[in-house]
């Protein structure tokens, strides 16, 4: 297998590849650049072209063969050239966070082996302090665009489907991040089984507004090039994306549920999409049916890094008729629910959901007492507590370690913050476990009012969960404050325990 945008370059080469806000930051490009008021666009064999320089350019900074290299830089064009640009030279590229201070990244930077850090002129500064070579896309100092291109094009070699193509941080939400190492063949697999479920057409136009170190960021980057539609960059900010959208008129959008509520607090999203792909955390019953009775076409997926993103994914009228489900697996992805001994169990049964298939991450980098560890005879453990239905649809609970236990009854926290933001006055609940003399753990709940002036009380809550909710699932510690979350959207736990910490005293 040559590099994927060398093969969309001869077969759709007039296609739309890539669209952006804006045309200035596209100076290689400028020449092929259909260029409107708001849109810069251009084509698979434009795109073929640059990327064509920039791999040529990487190749006299040494990058080639197996080589790995850091990318620390916002949603732009040049980022989606150095994704391609790497892999037509056969390199590994490792996408990384643009919000993290120098002690969080450096020992990132190090343990990924990276040859060559890119970044760019904000992130400049903090690149420079990492114990690597370093290029920037902007003008100064150590700027790529400016370094001569090699004289022979770039090397293209043939790619093994077992062969690493990214490596992705996890979220990090369950302890240090996890170094993902995915294959050509996890990429890949994982486009056509997503393809296969939410359909193709030659006209869509994906949006991918997550940042690209996320699974859900970078996955549409690759699975427009496999699929031959256009990639829309978009910024995160609800405004400027809602506008993104409907000028470019988007077809499908990745997003987390945060920032999707935010868009729907601002507007309306266009008649254009088609798919909205709603993953990376739990998606309230209330954000569901919302999004059915506006007609939005919510399709809320599970997915994860070590999966190369999507696991299940349910179709709108699925997700409206069974509120919660993540719908079936994708093609070619095997669920099981694992009981604490590891034997599977029957439907209906909740247990630790373990995934098998060809998307499944090679590893952890450099680490086989964590990759030993995340595997077992029926696959992939996640690490998340869900079941499967009779009709094979998958139902996630939350994660295994954030399942309270509390006089020796389990109790899931998804289920107490369901009930506790179907109280007309709470937009938000998290609701962990905490450490309680009596029964070992307790519940607590963090609560976001849907009006800062609401007069509701925790007295007010603990009468309205008695009447819904079995005594040993009440929340024993409230208080009231928004709700802390990691950049992909999944709660802070540890920030929300400190919360109920000193609420308690
Ligand atoms: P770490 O592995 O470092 O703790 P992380 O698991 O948050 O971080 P990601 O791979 O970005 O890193 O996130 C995958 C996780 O997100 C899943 O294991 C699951 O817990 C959660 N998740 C994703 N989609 C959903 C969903 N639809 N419903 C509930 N949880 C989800
Ligand atoms: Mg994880």
């Amino acid at each position: 297998m040559r590099d994927w945008l060398s093969h969309r370059a001869v077969v759709s080469p007039d296609a739309t590849a890539l669209i952006t806000a804006d045309s200035s930051t596209s100076t290689d490009m400028r020449a092929e650049t259909e260029t409107t008021n708001t849109r810069a666009s251009v084509t698979y064999s434009a795109l073929n072209e640059t990327v064509d320089q920039v791999a040529a350019r990487l190749a006299t900074l040494g990058v080639g063969h197996g080589s790995h290299v850091g990318l620390l830089m916002s949603n732009r064009p040049e980022a989606v050239w150095l994704i391609h640009a790497t892999m037509r030279l056969g390199a590994v590229v490792v996408p990384l966070s643009t919000e993290q201070t120098l002690s969080e990244l450096a020992p990132r930077v190090e343990r990924a082996d990276l040859d060559l850090l890119v970044c760019e002129r904000e992130t400049e500064p903090i690149a420079v302090d990492c114990s690597v070579p370093v290029s920037s896309v902007d003008d100064g100092n150590v700027s790529l665009m400016d370094s001569p291109a090699a004289d022979e094009s770039a090397a293209d070699p043939e790619w093994k489907p077992t062969d690493p193509l990214v490596m992705l941080y996890t979220s990090g939400t369950t302890g240090q991040p996890k170094l993902v190492v995915l294959t050509v063949r996890n990429v890949f697999t994982s486009a056509v089984a997503s393809a296969d479920r939410l359909g193709v057409l030659p006209t869509d136009r994906w949006c991918s507004p997550l940042a690209l170190h996320h699974m859900g960021g970078i996955a549409p980057v690759y699975r427009a090039v496999i699929d031959g539609t256009g990639l829309i960059l978009a910024p995160t900010d609800p405004k400027p994306l809602l506008n993104a959208l409907s000028q470019h008129e988007a077809t499908g959008v990745s997003i987390v549920p945060v920032l999707l509520e935010r868009l729907l607090s601002v507007g309306t999203l266009p008649d254009s999409l088609r798919v909205v792909l709603l993953g990376g955390a739990p998606a309230s019953n209330e954000l569901i049916e919302h999004c059915g009775d506006r007609g939005v076409p919510l399709h809320p997926t599970y997915g994860m890094t070590e999966a190369a993103s999507q696991i299940a994914t349910a179709r709108p009228s699925e997700a409206t008729a069974n509120p919660g489900t993540v719908g079936r697996p994708l093609f070619m992805t095997t669920v099981t629910i694992i009981d604490d001994d590891g034997y599977p169990l029957p439907p209906n049964e909740r247990g630790e959901i373990v995934v098998s298939g060809p998307t499944i991450m090679k590893q952890y980098y450099r680490d086989s007492k964590a990759t030993g560890d995340a595997f077992c005879a029926h696959g992939f453990r996640t690490g998340d507590i869900g079941y499967l239905d009779e009709d094979d649809r998958l139902w996630v609970d939350g994660r295994a370690g954030d399942r309270i236990v509390t006089g020796g009854k389990t109790v899931d926290p998804s289920e107490v913050a369901n009930v506790l933001c179907d109280h007309p006055e709470i937009a938000d609940a998290a609701v962990v476990g905490l450490p309680d003399a009596e029964w070992g753990e307790c519940v607590g709940a963090l609560l976001e009012q849907t009006d800062q002036d609401s007069s509701v009380d925790a007295a007010t809550i603990e009468s309205y969960c008695r009447a819904r909710l079995a005594s040993h699932k009440l929340p024993r510690v409230v208080t009231f404050g928004a709700i802390p979350r990691t950049e992909s959207g999944t709660i802070d736990r540890e920030v929300v325990r400190a919360r109920l910490d000193v609420a308690r005293t």
